[in-house]
C-alpha cells in the first residue's frame, strides 16, 4: 500500500496510486534498470489532475577532510534537491496521447520524503552524499540495482558536457532514479547532445515514457476525459 497520508496534500482526491514493490527487479520497465517510486493520480479541489511520483529517500551525509556538512549546508542540498529537480522533471501540464475534453489539466509533481534517519521501513533509495570543496568534481552515480545513489554537493553545479551543453550532475543522475539509461554511449539517441540522459538537460517524451504508460492505463480505466 502506497502511505497517501505522506504523500497528499489537503483536498487532493486520490484516484489511483500503484507502489514499486520493494525488491529489486518487481516493476522493472526495461532489462537493465529497476525504477524504485510511488507513483499517485490525484484531482486536486480545482478540478484539475496531477500526476505524482513519490520518493522516499534516505540521504546520509559524509564529510570529506576539512569539509564537513553542517545542518544548514543539509538543508540546502535538500531544498535543492526538492525544487531543481521539480522545476526541471516537473510539468505543469504533460502530454498524452488522451486529450481531456473537459480541458483539465494534468500536471506532473515530484514529492519526496526525505531522511536523515532511517524512520521508515523501506526507502525507496538510499544516498550517500559526499562533502567536497566549492569547485571540486567528482562523477556522481546511481546503482540502480541496490537502489543507492553517490552524490556530492557540488552536484547542483552546470558542468560543461561537450561543446555546446552544460548539465547539472543532479538532474541527469535523477534520470538515472526514474529507470532510464545513459543515451551518451549506446543506442540511437547518441547524437542528441541536448537529451538530459546524453549531455544536456532537454527531457524529451521518451524521457517520460515509464510513467506516462500508467497514467494512460489509470485514464482508460477510470474513464477520465
Ligand atoms: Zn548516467
Amino acid at each position: 500500500m502506497v502511505n497517501t497520508w505522506e504523500v497528499l496534500k489537503h483536498g487532493e482526491r486520490l484516484i489511483a496510486a500503484i507502489e514499486t514493490p520493494p525488491t529489486v527487479r518487481d516493476l522493472s520497465f526495461n532489462n537493465r534498470i529497476t525504477p524504485a517510486f510511488d507513483m499517485l493520480f490525484v484531482q486536486s479541489p480545482n478540478g484539475n489532475y496531477i500526476l505524482i511520483i513519490y520518493m522516499r529517500i534516505k540521504i546520509t551525509y559524509t564529510d570529506r577532510t576539512n569539509q564537513y556538512w553542517t545542518f544548514i549546508d543539509k538543508d540546502t542540498f535538500e531544498k535543492n534537491f526538492r525544487e531543481k529537480v521539480n522545476k526541471k522533471w516537473g510539468s505543469s501540464n504533460i502530454k498524452t496521447l488522451y486529450n481531456l475534453s473537459s480541458r483539465k489539466t494534468i500536471s506532473l509533481d515530484f514529492r519526496f520524503s526525505l531522511n536523515r534517519a532511517a524512520i521508515f521501513t523501506y526507502n525507496h533509495w538510499t544516498l550517500n552524499v559526499v562533502k567536497l570543496r566549492k569547485g571540486e568534481w567528482v562523477q556522481s552515480y546511481v546503482t540502480s540495482s541496490l537502489r543507492t545513489g553517490d552524490f556530492d554537493n557540488n552536484d547542483f553545479d552546470y558542468v560543461k558536457k561537450s561543446a555546446r551543453t552544460y548539465q547539472r550532475g543532479i538532474i541527469h543522475e535523477f534520470g538515472h532514479m526514474l529507470g532510464l539509461d545513459d543515451e551518451y554511449n549506446l543506442g540511437v539517441h547518441i547524437s542528441d547532445l541536448e537529451s538530459v540522459m546524453n549531455s544536456g538537460e532537454t527531457i524529451r517524451q521518451r524521457h517520460r515514457a515509464v510513467y506516462i504508460l500508467w497514467l494512460e492505463k489509470t485514464l482508460r480505466e477510470k474513464n477520465i476525459h
